[in-house]
């Protein structure tokens, strides 16, 4: 089957590997949208994520997947050939103590899609166990059922920030991640919510989904702005979306006393100093996240309803064979790109 390989760092083609065989559990999924992470694009530049490495080339990139059941192993039960799925890309051992007491994104056996060494969704066919092969409606795009991956952290980060209705809220960083848990804050009724980006046209599109201002971190003082925008309080909950550490350093000053800081993002350091006093007096609440747990359905019932828009990410298409332009498109940000999909 043909597939988008990562040969070396910066060098992406398109190549031919064997087709996966599905297991008694597994369906064959006809992959149709996988959407370019910006992990993807670490992999790309670095060869690596912290201790992740790609440690042999050619390796398969991609985890936001979505296609339509070919095939299906014997033991599947509800699936079959014609359905379309959006793909929860991390599979869990199953066994383990957070695995059997529902914390299953904690694993530490997961066998992650596009995740160094488990080839990922850049590719023909994927074979997923069933219970990880989410329905997708008829109301989604294959694309929207990528998007679901990114939307089911966002839903996530908004569950353990414990955001409802009336909560001012800010987000610090409007790509993907940002975007899309600007859209379950909005969609959880929260607001009003403040948005910090430095690209121009992402504050843009953090306004038109929903955020009642958008600052510059480049350009302005983002706790001045948001304190002003809240009459000196804070925000009940901020999330760093951004990955950075000038972002993760504003959390504490962005948020009232006692609220809730749900830092998303991966810095690319591994130390990152934070004003820990600063957290400690005003009482703050810290929810760290890993991945998403048990929100793919709710996620995808969310699009479907039309209470989050997962079509306003996606800007730009490119075929299979043109995956390199994708990833360097995605990292030099390029031509107002939110986020690219590669389709077959
Ligand atoms: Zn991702
Ligand atoms: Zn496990």
């Amino acid at each position: 089957m043909r597939a988008g390989l990562l040969t070396a760092i910066r060098d992406v083609c398109c190549g031919e590997v064997p087709e996966p065989k599905p297991g008694p559990h597994d369906v064959l999924v006809a992959v149709r949208s996988v959407g370019v992470c910006g992990s993807d694009v670490h992999y790309y530049l670095r060869g690596c994520i912290g201790t992740q490495v790609v440690k042999e080339f050619p390796f398969i990139l991609g985890h936001e997947a979505a296609g339509e059941v070919v095939a299906v192993g014997p033991a599947v039960e509800r699936l079959k050939p014609g359905d379309r799925v959006a793909v929860e890309p991390g599979i869990p051992c199953g066994a383990c103590e957070p695995c059997v007491t529902g914390q299953y994104n904690l694993c530490r056996a997961v066998r992650f899609l596009g995740t160094p060494p488990v080839h990922g969704a850049y590719c023909e066919y994927l074979a997923v166990p069933e219970p990880f092969a989410h329905p997708l409606p008829p109301e989604l795009s294959f694309d929207e059922g990528a998007m679901v991956e990114p939307l089911a952290i966002g839903l996530f980060a908004a569950d353990l920030g414990g955001v409802r209705p009336g909560h001012s809220v800010a987000v610090l960083g409007a790509g993907s991640i940002g975007l899309v848990t600007l859209m379950c804050a909005v969609a959880a009724g929260a607001g009003p919510i403040y948005v910090s980006e430095p690209l121009a046209y992402r504050r843009e599109a953090a306004l038109r989904l929903g955020a009642a201002a958008a600052f510059d971190p480049a350009a302005e003082d983002v706790v001045a702005r948001v304190q002003e925008a809240t009459g000196g309080r804070g925000v009940d909950v901020v999330f760093e979306a951004a990955g950075a550490v000038q972002a993760h350093q504003q959390l504490a000053d962005v948020v009232r006393p006692g609220g809730t800081v749900v830092p998303i993002g991966s810095c690319a350091e591994e130390l990152v100093p934070l004003p820990l006093a600063n957290f400690r007096r005003k009482g703050l609440e810290v929810r760290f996240l890993r991945r998403f747990c048990h929100t793919y359905p709710r996620a995808i019932a969310l699009a479907r309803a039309g209470q989050v828009n997962l079509g306003a990410l996606v800007t730009h298409r490119f075929p299979l064979e043109r995956l390199d332009d994708a990833f360097r498109l995605v990292a030099e940000y390029g031509d107002g790109v939110i986020k690219a999909v590669a389709t077959l």
